[in-house]
């Protein structure tokens, strides 16, 4: 069995970021509307204020208005909900993110409830979950959006492919399962309940494994010549034992990339793989709800 080809989700990313850039401009120019993007960050969890830079310094790059809220952990509901309401009534606003999680006692349903759902470009409002799942136009979470790219990318009809989806987040898994029935494929959602996983898996042809642990689907658990894509994100020890030690960690994904490789026809890699379609996506998501503020219909971004 030949090596799987690795599928290139930073290439990808730069392309659509590109096409996102040629968006931004055209909408400057023809219809003197800049995309404006609104993250807000509550409190200091040191990786939701990475995330929430490289958003706010990607947004710059493609030429959008972009405005970042930090706000103190011990912010009370009401005044973020005060905040989101600015945000809603900003015209210069067409994109707005929270970014999760929040601090303790703050209630995040309530929040993304509260966000206008014309701009609520992390997908997550009920009112965009509802849309997605009766086949309607809609914002749609970033990661699964950035994940049916990649797989169009190779091959445009999906049509009647065995997908399994493992994990059933609202922000990835679900959304993630919809897109693949919108495609035409027979999709299962398994979870920390399904049982013999291992056995749903391998009776995939697209596998999408979204769980946050680290490495966990192996390679017997893929059927030969299946498409991978592994979201997972996580921070394990560094495999040099004096750097570890010292603190030092790798990222690796919820997919044992190694053995998967051996038996997927195309996998995503962890780091390049999903991880930059998030924030391509985010840009893609906020510069389409500008447009459809405006009823402008904007030509494809890639
Ligand atoms: P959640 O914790 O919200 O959901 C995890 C899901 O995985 C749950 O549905 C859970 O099942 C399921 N699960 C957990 N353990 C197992 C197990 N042993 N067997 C089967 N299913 C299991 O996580 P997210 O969906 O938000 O994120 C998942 C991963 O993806 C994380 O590593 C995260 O960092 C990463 N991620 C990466 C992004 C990117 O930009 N690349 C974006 C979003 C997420 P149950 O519902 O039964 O509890």
């Amino acid at each position: 069995m030949t090596e799987a080809a690795v599928i290139d989700g930073k290439a990808f990313a730069e392309r659509l970021r590109a096409g996102v850039t040629r968006a931004v401009a055209a909408l400057k120019a023809d219809y003197g509307v800049t995309p404006g993007l609104a993250v807000v960050l509550v409190g200091d969890d040191p990786a939701s204020a990475v995330y929430v830079r490289n958003k706010g310094e990607q947004a710059e790059a493609v030429g959008m208005h972009s405005v970042t809220h930090r706000m103190p952990a011990h912010t009370s509901q009401a005044e973020l909900l005060e905040l989101v309401a600015r945000l809603n009534a900003d015209a210069s606003i067409h994109g707005i993110l929270v970014q999760m999680p929040l601090p303790k006692g703050l209630d995040a349903e309530g929040v993304i409830a509260a966000i206008d759902p014309a701009k609520d470009v992390d997908g997550l409002h009920p009112l965009n979950a509802g849309r997605l799942s009766a086949g309607l136009p809609g914002l749609v979470p970033c990661t699964p959006v950035g994940c049916m790219m990649l797989l169009h990318d190779h091959r445009k009809d999906l049509s009647g492919l065995q997908a399994v989806m493992v994990g059933r987040s609202n922000l990835m898994g679900k959304p993630m399962a919809q897109l693949l029935l919108a495609a035409n494929c027979t999709v299962t959602i398994a979870h920390s309940r399904t049982r013999d996983l291992a056995a749903v898996c391998r009776t995939a042809d697209i596998l999408v494994v979204a769980v946050g642990q680290p490495e966990m689907v192996k390679g017997d658990w893929i059927k030969p010549g299946a498409v991978v894509l592994d979201v997972g994100m996580n921070r394990v020890p560094s495999r040099d034992p004096d750097k570890a030690a010292a603190g030092k960690t790798r990222l690796v994904g919820d997919v044992d990339y190694p053995a998967a490789a051996a038996v997927a026809s195309r996998i995503t890699p962890v780091p390049g793989g999903v991880g930059p379609m998030t924030i391509a996506c985010l840009l893609r998501n906020t510069v389409e709800a500008c447009a459809a503020a405006r009823s402008i219909t904007l030509p494809g971004l890639l």
